[in-house]
């Protein structure tokens, strides 16, 4: 892509509104919009982020046997008040609207009551089970407080999955291949090293759900780490029973902040139940279906990147999620040769942002930085007479001069 062709440009200020440090590089360099508290527009830069954050999550989902698809977000009220979480005092985050007819709707906070009514059209017998459906949706939560910008939105992106198993141990046994899954998704996303499977409330039908916490100065929550061993207690369960059952000591932990980047729950029959979604087992009884959900939240996954891996230049994206592999700066009259080299990176399959602008060197190299493009390549006057390019990785800084086919060996 040129820069010319992008409708997006950097600013120098945020909005003075905006106290997220995430927000505020992402509404810099062009990547998000801010719409109101908590929503955010994804502009073309960012919504390629999300889609690569999406993709890592896909083939990850896709591994475990998951059936990708798309619910809606206008519901209706039924299945919600068959769960008992229609109440604004149960689930206290609705946001309800109204057809013309006066006919109340919901709109998606999550979806285990309309998935868990929609199953019964496809479950019947123990021939159909297991299954793992699951989508990326936007939901929508009427949140108290969205100061923590893409971390904490009123509109968000969600990967929910859900699991429908026969037995416990058929449950249990996903359960576990999700939770490597996800550690894929954080291994791959460069936050593997910072992200823990945290224990957590469990609800009526498991004593503890899990939660994935990323290790965050600004993360709303408090955990207790036993780095060593890797064992992480969210504080709402934090007591001397599970110490002794786990086998550690408080004076072993380390009390942190962390951002919840995912959830996974067993659900039991919370939903099957109430909703009446049975299956025959082999032998002709009728048996409640066993479920489970799997909560990923790519959104919150963007904000924290882009809050964990910035600088004072701005943005610093790990290689998986940026946007571009390459920002393609030319100096001077050097047209031909630089459209020759996007030409060529783009043909050798690499992502090149190519900054074709009449501007300043300054100018460029200062968006190249607060986009946070992996590497810069620069070509000028001078360096085509010597037939280099100067590459310039975004981390570290340092700039070499390489021919071209030793940048492709570099960067392909
Ligand atoms: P929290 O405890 O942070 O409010 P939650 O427990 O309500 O989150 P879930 O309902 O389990 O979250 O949602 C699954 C995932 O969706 C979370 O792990 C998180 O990554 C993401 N998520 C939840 N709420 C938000 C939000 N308001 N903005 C952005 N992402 C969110
Ligand atoms: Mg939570």
């Amino acid at each position: 892509m040129k820069v010319t062709q992008l409708f997006t440009k950097t600013t120098k200020n945020a909005p003075t509104d905006e106290v997220a440090k995430n927000a505020q590089l992402l509404i810099r360099a062009g990547y998000i919009h801010k719409e109101m508290a908590g929503v955010y527009a994804y502009l073309p830069l960012g919504k390629r982020v999300l889609n690569n954050i999406i993709q890592i999550i896909r083939e990850e989902m896709d591994g475990v046997g998951g059936n990708e698809m798309s619910m809606t977000a206008l519901q209706s009220s039924e299945p919600w008040k068959s769960s008992g979480r229609w109440d604004d005092q149960v689930l206290d985050v609705w946001f309800k609207t109204k057809l013309a007819n006066g006919t109340e709707l919901g709109l998606a906070p999550t979806h285990e009551e309309p998935l868990t009514k929609m199953m019964k059209n496809f479950i019947h017998s123990y021939k159909d089970l297991p299954v793992y459906p699951y989508q990326f949706q936007i939901k929508f939560r009427n949140e108290l407080r969205s100061k923590s910008g893409l971390m904490r939105g009123r509109e968000f992106w969600m990967k929910d999955l859900y699991s429908f198993s026969r037995t416990q141990e058929e449950h249990d046994e996903f359960y576990e291949s999700v939770c490597e899954a996800y550690t894929n998704v954080f291994n791959r996303l460069g936050l593997g090293e910072n992200t823990f499977k945290t224990f957590a409330s469990g609800g009526t039908f498991a004593k503890y759900s899990h939660e994935y916490q990323t290790l965050s100065p600004v993360g709303e929550d408090t955990v207790y780490l036993h780095r060593e061993k890797g064992i992480a207690i969210n504080e709402e369960v934090y007591n001397d029973e599970l110490l002794e059952e786990l086998g550690i000591e408080k004076s072993q932990l380390e009390e942190v902040k962390a951002v919840e980047v995912g959830n996974i729950f067993t659900l039991g029959t919370k939903f099957s139940d109430p909703l009446d979604l049975k299956f025959t087992d082999q032998n002709g009884d009728s048996k409640p279906v066993i479920m489970g959900s799997y909560g990923l939240g790519p959104s919150r996954l963007m904000g924290l990147i882009a809050e964990h891996f910035s600088d004072g230049r701005g943005l610093v994206w790990p290689e998986n999620v940026a946007p571009f592999k390459v920002y393609l700066v030319s100096i001077g009259d050097v047209a031909t040769e630089a459209n020759a080299l996007y030409d060529e990176l783009t043909s050798n399959g690499v992502e090149v942002l190519y900054d074709d602008r009449d501007e300043r060197p300054g100018a460029k190299f200062a968006d190249a930085e607060l986009l946070g493009i992996p590497y810069r390549v620069t070509i000028s006057q001078r360096l085509i007479a010597d037939q280099k390019i100067e590459f310039t990785p975004r981390v570290g800084g340092e700039s070499e001069l390489l021919t071209v086919s030793d940048l492709l060996g570099r960067i392909t």
